[in-house]
């Protein structure tokens, strides 16, 4: 794992003691390991460059004010810039603003903690938001994935909806939602298929599944220990589906979660929640200005 930047850049920043001012010259070798550190936080390349050409663009020119040498002024803007690109939006919200049953689908791979996200989400919505809630599991491909929803749904008090492998994801959406609309629940929670890599029939089933539900809210889960990978995931989920927030799942691990910084630069959409444990309470409103923090180091 990287030595902390933040420690990195002071050391670099030693000789630059005393000048008023951070310059060309002087913020270049800082940008450098600025890039470096997150890179090794698994930020995307792509990314990466945007983000430095924003600070440096910051930057330059900014005074170096009282006791700050140039990299305590530098590792401030790029600490704000990354809070302000990660938390812009929403946290810890859901809008369920729609004529009753409003509808979330939940979209990822496999593994990356849907099936867990959304009892997660059943639990939230019914102690913070004392909500009726219902869910419902489309993937007809892992009959395992559907008793593995029934379960952690008893598990966070809400009523599930069964399904079977034997039915069309698009027949259990629209029994889902007519028995939603005739027992008045406020939200339906629809857990998707993920395969472990992008697939065009999945892609085709979950846009589908979009169009008969009409969600309120469409939610990327992406599992922070995914890496330089999540970008390629996030751009074809989003191309795929008008995504309205990201659960970033697995925070609990050793990832320095640079994959928070790619998902939100490729969707533009906020990253409103983070899970931070595998139990049904371990989720949490995600936190932009810690979250720089830990990618700093
Ligand atoms: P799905 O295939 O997308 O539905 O993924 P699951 O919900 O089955 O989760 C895959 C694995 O990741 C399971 O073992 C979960 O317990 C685990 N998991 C999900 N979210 C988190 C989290 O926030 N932290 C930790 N540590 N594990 C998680």
């Amino acid at each position: 794992m990287a030595s902390a930047l933040t420690e990195k850049l002071s050391r670099l920043v030693k000789e630059l003691r005393g000048q008023a001012r951070i310059t060309e010259d002087n913020v270049a070798e800082m940008l450098r390991e600025v890039r470096l550190a997150l890179l090794e936080a698994d930020v995307a390349l792509p990314v990466v460059r945007d983000f430095i050409a924003r600070v440096k663009g910051k930057a330059l020119g900014a005074e170096v004010v009282g006791s700050l040498t140039p990299g305590q002024v530098l590792v401030g803007i790029i600490h704000k810039e990354l809070a302000a690109t990660m938390g812009a939006g929403t946290a810890g919200e859901l809008n369920l603003a729609a004529q009753p049953p409003a509808v979330v689908l939940m979209a990822g791979l496999q593994g990356a903690g849907k099936t867990t996200s959304t009892a997660k989400l059943a639990r939230h919505l019914i102690e913070k938001r004392k909500k009726k809630v219902l869910t419902v599991s489309g993937d007809v491909y892992r009959p395992a994935a559907i008793e593995q929803l029934k379960t952690v749904t008893a598990q966070a008090g809400a009523e599930w909806f069964p399904s079977t492998a034997q039915q069309k994801p698009l027949d259990i959406a629209r029994a889902a939602l007519d028995y939603a609309r005739k027992h008045h629940f406020d939200v339906l929670l629809v857990d998707t298929a993920g395969r472990l890599a992008i697939d065009a029939v999945l892609m085709d089933e979950i846009k589908e599944l979009h169009a008969v539900l009409n969600p309120v809210e469409t939610l990327f889960v992406v599992d922070a220990m995914q890496g330089q990978d999540a970008i390629n995931t996030a751009r074809a989920f989003k191309e795929a589906l008008p995504l309205t927030g990201i659960v970033l799942t697995k925070l609990d691990g050793d990832a320095r979660g640079g994959a928070a910084l790619s998902v939100r630069a490729v969707t533009g959409v906020p990253i409103k929640f983070a899970g931070v444990s595998e139990k049904l309470d371990g989720l949490e409103a995600f936190d932009a200005e810690r979250h720089a923090g830990r990618i700093l180091g």
